[in-house]
């Protein structure tokens, strides 16, 4: 008999797995808040019966990811890890400290078949889905690791969050559970390239999740260049999308810029940027780009960085420069994955 893995359920869900097998329904919360302290053995449910925790034994198991690698900077606190997942693929994750406490930033696909033209985590398409638990796994992997408790969740790892909508739902109803995570959406970050139809769903979900908005091009023509999402969604229906997303969840908006050499860096991008985005309730992270060899793209220069962020802060646009967490062991999302297969490979 196939045992019923228990990570990734909602707490109702459990309930009703417990239901099928006579058990209360407090039973399935002491269950569900063993899970997310990480506990991955029921006879070490210490508040279980000796009888339940047989049954469970016999019909339910409790899946956990693996670090396969991590890469410790010397600079600051951040790691970033490699994940063994259960069918031997691999999604990257990083752990960055800041004054207010750990965030953790997560992948929702294994690779990604947006096919950003600046994105290592795109180069070998999309494998498959991570499940909610496998994402919910991510999490209790950096909190066991560290032993600290992860405050903050950003899912902007290896690929579109949006596009595997289920069980991104599911993962942010564990984060905001009290007897789980119990992090507040408001410090919950979901990113997306662009896929208007499922921001307004997320806009109608009723959960005020901060929505960061992968953006990296002020006009149409470049970002089709850069993001193939913007020939099916182009910009001005991403905005629309976005004003959107604002008016129902009172949220700010972020918007990603990962500033390109000679590409998207000139002072008439930033220009065209501060018209496009002027009056809209947004931020601007500026992303210095963190180089990918297989790609040809270079990191924007100091001097251009600082030029770009001038002209949007002197149009009144809220913005900063993201400072470069782990410079030391800098990878640009989905670097540390495909470096890895190619080692795996030769
Ligand atoms: S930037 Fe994000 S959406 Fe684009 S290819 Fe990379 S992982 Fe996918």
């Amino acid at each position: 008999m196939v045992k019923k893995n228990l990570k990734g359920l909602t707490l109702q869900e459990l309930e009703e797995f417990m239901a099928t097998l006579g058990e209360p329904a407090y039973r399935a919360r002491q269950v569900f808040k063993w899970i997310y302290k990480g506990v991955t053995q029921f006879d070490s449910m210490t508040d279980l019966p000796k009888s339940l925790i047989k049954i469970l034994n016999d019909k339910a198991c409790i899946s956990m990811i693996k670090i396969y690698k991590k890469f410790e900077s010397a600079l600051d606190k951040t790691v970033k890890y490699v994940f063994l997942l259960e069918d031997g693929n691999m999604v990257e994750g990083v752990k960055m400290e800041y004054s207010f406490g750990v965030s953790a930033c997560v992948s929702s696909q294994v690779g990604c078949r947006m096919g950003c033209a600046f994105c290592a985590s795109t180069i070998g398409g999309m494998v498959r889905n991570l499940s909610g638990g496998e994402m919910a796994d991510e999490v209790l992997a950096i909190e066991k690791d560290t032993g600290k408790k992860v405050s903050r969740v950003v899912i902007m790892g290896s690929g579109e969050p949006l596009l595997n909508y289920d069980e991104l739902i599911r993962f942010l109803s564990l984060l905001n559970s009290p007897l789980a995570f119990n992090i507040s959406f408001r410090r919950i970050t979901v990113s997306t390239c662009g896929i208007v139809p499922e921001i307004i769903r997320l806009a109608d979900e009723g959960i005020p999740v901060t929505l960061a908005v992968s953006l990296h091009a002020p006009d149409d023509v470049l970002r089709n260049r850069l993001m193939p999402v913007n020939r099916i969604y182009p910009i001005l229906q991403l905005l629309d999308a976005c004003k959107y997303y604002i008016i129902k969840t009172r949220r700010r908006i972020t918007f990603e810029y990962a500033l390109i050499s000679q590409v998207n860096d000139t002072q008439e991008c930033a220009r065209k940027l501060s018209m496009l985005l002027k009056g809209l309730l947004c931020h601007v992270n500026l992303i210095p780009l963190n180089p990918i060899r297989e790609k040809g793209f270079e990191k924007s220069k100091p001097d251009r960085v600082a030029a770009f962020e001038k002209i949007l802060s002197s149009s009144g646009i809220s913005t900063t420069v993201r400072r470069e967490m782990g410079a030391d062991i800098e990878a640009a999302c989905g670097q540390l994955r495909r470096s890895i297969l190619d080692e795996v490979k030769e």
